[in-house]
């Protein structure tokens, strides 16, 4: 198992996570800062500095929809490839893997109809041959069961840079939004083989909802209430072949401040290990 704990690009709870950290030799950097381009060289350069044994750094952009890929990549294509190529030069620099994951609202429709595909395209043709990676990460959607399925995304541009950072918690919120039993969802809506091909990490957490009422300070993304709870979500993973990836515990995203949760989540990980 491969745990790599997620901070943000203040530093906050760096101090007690930084034994996982050592250990798996990987992080996830949630940004919150709207002007995050330039300012990730220099973030990601000192979590280098401070924890050297760092191979693999995952950049999460700010948490609201003008990040969406969607948006970045209409309004804004410019800058994406600007955020790219500072990416690539951190990665090149300190000689570390860069992930960068991108939310994405739509359905693979909209996607192919729209032009996302040749934006997505022209963003992966500046990471050939370099240590950067894409990740496209399903979110839930109240637009139809399905979402947008990245799978499909990532199965029609099938670009070894391009991958999938599968969320635990979005899926049960997309089966709780429609009602669907979780086992028939996840039955209907994954394929093993995608999910060992495209998955490079996982968002993993525990949801306290069942009614498909989502709130963002209670009951979404966060530590599982019980080893149990944990564990089923984990069978999931092996179901589909894919306890072998990365897993980020993205609990608790309220507060960065002390990342309690977060440690709980991932001692219950290394337990399930045993
Ligand atoms: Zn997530």
């Amino acid at each position: 198992m491969k745990i790599y704990p997620k901070c943000d690009e203040m530093f906050n709870g760096i101090n007690i996570l930084k034994p996982y950290i050592e250990k798996y030799k990987g992080v996830e950097i949630q940004f919150i800062s709207y002007e995050c381009i330039n300012m990730a060289y220099d973030i990601i350069k000192k979590y280098k500095e401070q924890i050297q044994v760092i191979e693999e750094i995952t950049v999460h952009l700010p948490l609201v929809d003008e990040f969406n890929f969607e948006t970045l990549a209409f309004a804004k294509l410019d800058k994406e490839k600007e955020r790219i190529k500072v990416l690539t030069k951190v990665a090149k620099d300190f000689n570390i893997r860069v992930n960068l994951i991108y939310h994405t609202l739509w359905n693979f429709d909209t996607w192919c109809y729209s032009g996302a595909i040749d934006r997505m395209k022209e963003l992966l043709n500046l990471i050939q041959n370099t240590n950067v990676y894409i990740l496209i990460e399903n979110i839930y959607s109240a637009i139809e069961p399905i979402g947008c399925w990245v799978f499909n995304v990532a199965k029609v541009i099938n670009n070894k840079h391009l991958k999938v950072c599968f969320d635990t918690c979005h899926l049960h919120c997309q089966a709780n939004l429609f009602k669907i039993p979780f086992d028939i969802f996840m039955g209907k809506y994954l394929n093993k083989e995608e999910c060992q091909k495209y998955i490079h990490q996982i968002h993993f957490s525990g949801v306290l909802n069942n009614d498909g009422f989502i709130d963002i300070k209670k009951t979404h993304g966060k530590v599982h209430n019980s080893f149990e709870s944990l564990r089923d979500d984990y069978n999931y993973l092996e179901i589909f072949g894919i306890e072998d990836k990365i897993i980020v515990p993205e609990v608790s995203e309220d507060d960065y401040s002390t990342r309690k949760d977060q440690i709980e989540e991932i001692e219950m990980l290394m337990k399930k290990e045993k």
